[in-house]
């Protein structure tokens, strides 16, 4: 798949002054839910209506979706509000109905995501249509799956695509359902930053009141839109009540987003931001030669270690180091996870120097 503007026409020939806005219940629960719903969207910036039909419980004995019938409803709230309509398909059965209901936009689940023999089938199934095809991220925090599915669908002639970035799974409890790993959706933006790329903060939140930081969070790395769970009644939803919200809420949440402009206009600004990354250029130098000269060091004691029959690593050397290390990371304003990190890279890299060293000559 090669990264070009094809990528994103389908989203550019929305032709809006704002994020897209995917918007609507985790699960089509009812006729009256759906078109009420939909009805409430239309104050909004929402102008996708999302409704799980099929439900993907990651234990059986919860909802499983309303089922066929709901496209009905999908059908009847698009032609009511004029909104697009989206849901989630993960058989080639569910693909048939959803393009015989006329369904706009088709998502792929994140537990389906994971699957190349089902995302083939999916895409064989969608084979010689033009439908649009948004690719949830995969539980496990795996870019090359994600974007192998994505590639899947580019290869069975589908060009309008995206991704949702939806969070990974993690067996840890963090203040996340599923913890959000930046990282992986920077690194597939900068490999394809044509493909549009969405916030599904709902899934990644598990709750409602970082909805808007994470929102916020994603435009300021350039995300081109969200798909927020919003429903009319959201403590009573019969899927995830508690990271639902009213659109109402929506509302509120998206007219106080700062969208910023990816590129940034005006000389002034042009010329700050240049001499502000001339300056970063010429502290990131430093820090390489900074480390360069720490690594020189690191040889010379790896080869007193040797001429001494001592054993590389030196866990309490290395735990006192860490210690002050924090501290003085704390004045300097750098947390101590950070430091952490940091520190962990800089002594794998000393090791690996050392034995290098300890087996020369
Ligand atoms: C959903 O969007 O309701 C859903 C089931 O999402 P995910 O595949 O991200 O868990
Ligand atoms: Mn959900």
């Amino acid at each position: 798949m090669k990264d070009s503007k094809e990528l994103r026409s389908w989203l550019d020939g929305f032709d809006l002054d704002h994020p897209l806005v995917i918007a609507g219940p985790c699960s089509a629960e009812t006729e009256e839910q759906v078109i009420s719903i939909a009805h409430q969207l239309k104050n909004t910036d929402a102008t996708v209506f999302r409704a799980g039909i099929w439900k993907p419980r990651t234990r059986p004995g919860n909802f499983e979706g309303v089922g066929a019938i709901g496209l009905e409803w999908l059908k009847k709230a698009k032609e009511e509000t004029g909104m697009l309509t989206t849901t989630e398909v993960a058989n080639p059965n569910h693909v048939e109905l959803a393009l015989k209901y006329d369904i706009d936009i088709l998502w792929i689940g994140a537990r389906t995501t994971v699957s190349p023999f089902i995302i083939q089938e999916i895409a064989e199934a969608l084979r010689g249509t033009d439908k649009i095809v948004l690719v949830k991220n995969p539980v496990n925090p795996d870019l090359a799956l994600w974007l192998g599915a994505v590639e899947r669908f580019y290869e069975a002639g589908l060009h309008n695509l995206g991704v949702i970035h939806r969070g990974f799974s993690t067996y840890e409890k963090t203040q996340f359902r599923n913890n959000p790993e930046w990282q992986i959706p920077i690194d597939l933006q900068n490999s394809f930053p044509n493909l549009p790329l969405i916030l599904d903060p709902s899934h990644i939140a598990g709750r409602r009141d970082i909805i808007y930081d994470l929102c916020q969070t994603a435009l300021d790395l350039n995300y081109d839109g969200f798909m927020i769970e919003t429903h009319q009644d959201p403590n009573n939803a019969w899927s995830d009540p508690k990271q639902q919200i009213t659109p109402d809420n929506l509302r509120k949440i998206t007219s106080r987003l700062q969208i910023r402009d990816s590129e940034g206009k005006g000389i002034e600004y042009k010329n700050q931001i240049n001499t502000l990354r001339t300056q970063i250029d010429i502290e990131d130098n430093k820090i390489l030669e900074i480390l360069g000269k720490r690594m020189k060091v690191v040889d010379a004691i790896g080869i007193l270690k040797k001429e001494n029959n001592v054993a590389i690593l030196q866990t309490k050397r290395w735990n006192k180091i860490l210690k002050k290390m924090i501290k003085e990371g704390e004045e300097n304003n750098l947390s101590e996870e950070f430091i952490l990190r940091m520190y962990k890279a800089i002594h794998q890299e000393s090791i690996i120097h050392q034995k290098k060293v300890i087996n020369e000559d």
